[in-house]
């Protein structure tokens, strides 16, 4: 058993602070990730600052799309009207998430900051680079665990086909932010030297030589709010999770998909704008940039998402049991945007 402090606060300048002041110190919203994360001793707090009270849980109309509190609950987000009517590929994404007990407990903010699901991370006895990276110097104190990387050349089969190096291919695990990057959301922060927006395809980050830092939050930045533009794609959005097990279980593969449909021609079956990202595939949300610049303007039919598939998974790279994933991701990307555009 290892003690920890527990403080509650009320407001984020007491949050930012406390969380500023000491070293060994994280924030608790929900809990589901991190009070797991303490019951393995993967993370071994010496310091816990309740956010639960801070008033950061509203869903407010702005004038230019919506904005999302960090304390939010993820069911409160998914079934929220203006949610389900303006951002259904938001509302698919977290309900495709956990359980409906967990997304009653889980948070924006925590979504968001969620770590990899990778079972060498969450074993303490095993090499991980992300838990454990090398400690340069005496002076900076005992790795939680070796170091190296256990899943390249180990069990792999959740991992990931894009933007993995030698020293981490773990992948992030979120439904949502699938979603809120395909979006275009910016994330808005608070911390010590002030205020700040991240784009949401900024915020999480590739591992190269330091997988230990799964986004670009600074130190003692607490998330604040997720900003949604307003957009064209509510009639022909798809969140397609492909998992292991039909619910309560993370993804595989997963493709969100977001397109305006163009109607002056009368038909309906031109793209005329269209988001695509992937999960399950990346350390970060993965946003399939150059097959959407091949689907604009282009007629909807299988032949062009086929090629958009092919496009997209350029630079894709199997590790042994995940090669798998080199063919489901194509089709799943095929099948998802023909889904969203309703086309047989
Ligand atoms: C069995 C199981 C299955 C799951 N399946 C899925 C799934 O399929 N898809 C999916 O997307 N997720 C899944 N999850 C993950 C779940 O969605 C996350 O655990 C949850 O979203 C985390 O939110 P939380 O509020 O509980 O965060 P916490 O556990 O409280 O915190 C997580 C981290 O975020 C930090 N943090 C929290 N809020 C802020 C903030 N405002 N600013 C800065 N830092 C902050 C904390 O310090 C901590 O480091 C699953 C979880 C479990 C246990
Ligand atoms: S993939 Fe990343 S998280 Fe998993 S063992 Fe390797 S370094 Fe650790």
């Amino acid at each position: 058993m290892n003690s920890f402090q527990y403080t509650r606060v009320t407001t984020p300048k007491a949050a930012i602070s406390a969380l500023t002041q000491e070293s060994g110190t994280y924030f608790l919203a929900g809990g589901t990730n991190l009070i797991d994360l303490m019951k393995r001793e993967v993370i071994v707090p010496e310091r816990l600052i309740d956010i639960n009270k801070l008033p950061l849980a509203t869903i407010e109309k702005t004038a230019t799309g919506l904005r999302i509190g960090a304390m939010a609950k993820n069911s409160t987000v998914a079934d929220h009207e203006l949610v389900k009517k303006h951002f259904p590929l938001l509302s698919m994404a977290l309900n495709a998430g956990a359980s409906a007990q967990l997304r009653n407990m889980a948070t924006i903010g925590g979504n968001m900051m969620q770590r990899t699901r990778c079972s060498y991370f969450y074993d303490p006895s095993m090499p991980c680079n992300k838990r454990s990276p090398i400690q340069a110097g005496p002076d900076k104190g005992q790795p939680n665990g070796p170091s190296g990387c256990g899943a390249v050349g180990g069990v792999n089969r959740m991992h990931a086909i894009f933007g993995g190096s030698p020293k981490c291919i773990a992948v992030h695990p979120s439904d949502m932010c699938i979603a809120l990057v395909a979006l275009d959301a910016t994330v808005n922060v608070s911390g010590p030297k002030g205020d700040r927006t991240i784009p949401f395809s900024d915020f999480h980050r590739l591992p190269g030589d330091t997988p230990q830092k799964d986004n670009t939050l600074l130190p003692g930045e607490l998330i604040m709010s997720v900003d949604v533009p307003t957009n064209k794609f509510a009639d022909n959005s798809h969140y397609l999770k492909v998992r292991d097990r039909a619910s309560y279980a993370f993804a595989l593969i997963s493709v969100g998909v977001a397109v305006d449909m163009k109607r002056s021609d009368g038909s309906g079956k031109t793209i005329q704008d269209v988001r695509l990202a992937m999960g399950g595939v990346a350390h970060k949300p993965w946003r399939l940039t150059e097959a959407e610049q091949f689907l604009r303007g282009k007629p909807a039919t299988e032949e062009n998402f086929k090629q958009a598939a092919t496009l997209a998974m350029k630079g894709a790279k199997g590790y042994g049991e995940n090669d798998f994933k080199l063919t489901l991701a194509p089709n799943s990307i095929i099948d998802a945007l023909k889904t969203a555009t309703k086309t047989a």
